[in-house]
């Protein structure tokens, strides 16, 4: 278990969490990344993730 960087609320790690896999905080809504699996670690993730939906097909 780690911490939302942003808000501090507990982070559990299912036990299929991937390094990389993107989590969302349930207290604050914030995108985490995972970025280190052992010890459990999270960051904000980047905002442009949000923008693929946006993205005109080619
Ligand atoms: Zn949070």
């Amino acid at each position: 278990m780690t911490e939302c960087p942003v808000c501090g609320a507990d982070i559990e790690k299912a036990s299929d969490t991937v390094l990389g896999e993107l989590l969302e905080c349930s207290d604050c809504g914030t995108e985490l990344e995972v970025t280190n699996l052992n010890p459990f670690n999270v960051e904000e993730a980047p905002g442009f993730l949000d923008d693929v939906n946006n993205q005109i097909p080619l």
